[in-house]
């Protein structure tokens, strides 16, 4: 049975229905950065490099995630997965990017200049992410602004009143800036990041004062007719994203932690994405009895109800139309990097050459988002399963925690050994089975699961 059209009915439909119900939290381990196979400053240094590759941020589509392996002579081996490959040359900006904080580290005394350097190049590669990040939002940050020059101008902290004016004038140019410039020219990078700098400044100021600007928002979203709420707060973390990564970038690259990583030359290995092609019957009749099936194995009681058949009948209805939508599934990048160091190091390269080497990845993906339900569920399935005796600790993996929400379309990776492949597979497939069952029951009030429900459940793969 395959376990893949179950994923059409953990879509955003039934997300939104049940908000923070299903996937059911809590049940999943998630990675701890206490493991003494990496440190935190080791994951942040890894999440913030791939942060900024990320160049459209908010656009379904582009996710970057990325490993670091330090052989024992002096490479430094990043190897990048993408989910669109070569569209947006990310293994480029990225070099680009190594040659400038490896510069820095050696020459302290420009680090002015150089770090200069290192914003220009993250900037100019992430211009259109930071677009994104502000302008979507800036019609609705106008009418909050007019609201507030409105009604707040009498009275309150004269301070804080200036650093929010001083925050939307800066917003404003930098609108204008960006509308301007499609590839922005070095001169115009530096304005933006001056803007953003003292954009910075006031912004930690209003973080410092947040009781009295969450009171603006409250404000805001009573008077308003169309209770209009404006995220003010997000959305200036928001347009600061870009900056304050390439500030903790810039410090990292100092930190002595990293003296030897920086050190390094980099030697890039991007891998190309796997893409499975995704041809589900559209016939209701099939997703009837497939999901007949699963409401059976999972020995739910209760499911005759007409309020539950019509309900089920509607997310059918849902599914079939994502089935309908979407014709192929990525591999989510970091399942490609996952696939790609077991089977790297189950048969290691004969020479130890440029991107190639037999020494395993350091134990974190760095992912520009964090991982979606079903690729944490996969991870999960990975350690139980990987016989992590042979393959250097791989299984203890990290990344960041995975989110509650499935990014569909999602497909499975494989590992090259069909008995792993196997039971990695069937863990997956009764995990979504579990939380499926345990979602429709606390949506309908059915009967709840009993809990040694891995024995009784009536499938083998
Ligand atoms: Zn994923």
């Amino acid at each position: 049975m395959d376990p893949l059209p179950l994923l059409n009915f953990f879509t955003e439909h039934a997300s939104k229905q049940v908000k923070n119900v299903w996937p059911v939290p809590g049940k999943r381990p998630t990675p701890s950065l206490r493991s003494p196979y990496v440190t935190a400053a080791f994951a942040k240094a890894v999440d913030t490099l791939t942060a900024v590759c990320l160049s459209q941020a908010n656009k379904p589509g582009q996710k970057v995630a990325l490993t670091v392996t330090l052989p024992p002579d002096d490479r430094v081996i990043i190897t990048l997965a993408e989910n669109r490959c070569g569209v947006e040359d990310t293994g480029e900006f990225l070099q680009q990017l190594w040659v400038a904080l490896k510069s820095l580290k050696s020459s302290p005394g420009e680090s002015a200049e150089k770090s200069n350097d290192i914003f220009v190049i993250v900037f100019r590669h992430g211009v259109r992410r930071l677009k994104r990040r502000i302008k979507p939002l800036w019609e609705d940050a106008m009418k909050f602004y007019a609201f507030w020059q409105a009604s707040t101008t009498k009275s309150g902290d004269e301070n804080i009143h200036g650093r929010l004016t001083a925050v939307f004038d800066i917003l404003r140019t930098l609108v204008d800036n960006l509308s301007e410039a499609n590839t922005p020219t070095r001169a115009q990078i530096v304005d933006i990041v001056t803007q953003m700098d003292v954009l910075y400044r006031h912004c930690e100021a209003l973080a410092n004062a947040r009781a009295r600007v969450k009171q603006w928002c409250n404000e805001y979203a009573q008077a308003s007719e169309d209770a209009a709420n404006f995220p003010l707060r997000q959305y200036l973390r928001g347009c600061l994203d870009l900056y304050i990564n390439t500030m903790s970038l810039i410090d990292l690259t100092t930190n002595p932690d990293f003296d030897d990583m920086f050190g390094r030359t980099l030697h890039l290995k991007s891998l190309q994405p796997e893409i499975s092609p995704l041809d589900y019957p559209l016939d209701k009749s099939y997703w009837e009895s497939y999901i007949a099936d699963i409401l059976d194995r999972c020995e739910i009681m209760g499911t005759k109800i007409p309020k539950f058949q019509r309900a089920m009948d509607e997310e059918i209805t849902h599914a079939i139309a994502t089935a309908e939508k979407i014709k192929s599934a990525p591999l989510h990048c970091e399942l490609r990097l996952l696939s790609h160091h077991h089977m790297s190091l189950a048969s290691p390269p004969e020479h130890e050459v440029e991107a190639e080497t037999a020494t395993p990845p350091r134990n974190y993906i760095g992912t520009s988002e964090p991982p979606c339900y079903a690729c944490g569920v996969c991870f999960h399935a990975y350690r139980e399963k990987s016989p992590y005796h042979m393959l250097n600790n791989l299984d203890r993996m990290y990344t960041q925690s995975p989110i509650l929400r499935v990014d569909v379309p999602w497909a499975m990776p494989n590992f090259g050994n069909a008995q792993l492949d196997r039971s990695i597979h069937w863990l997956v497939f009764l995990t979504f089975c579990l939380d499926y069952a345990k979602f429709i029951c606390h949506q309908f009030g059915l009967l709840q699961l009993p809990h040694s429900l891995e024995t009784k459940f009536k499938w083998a793969y």
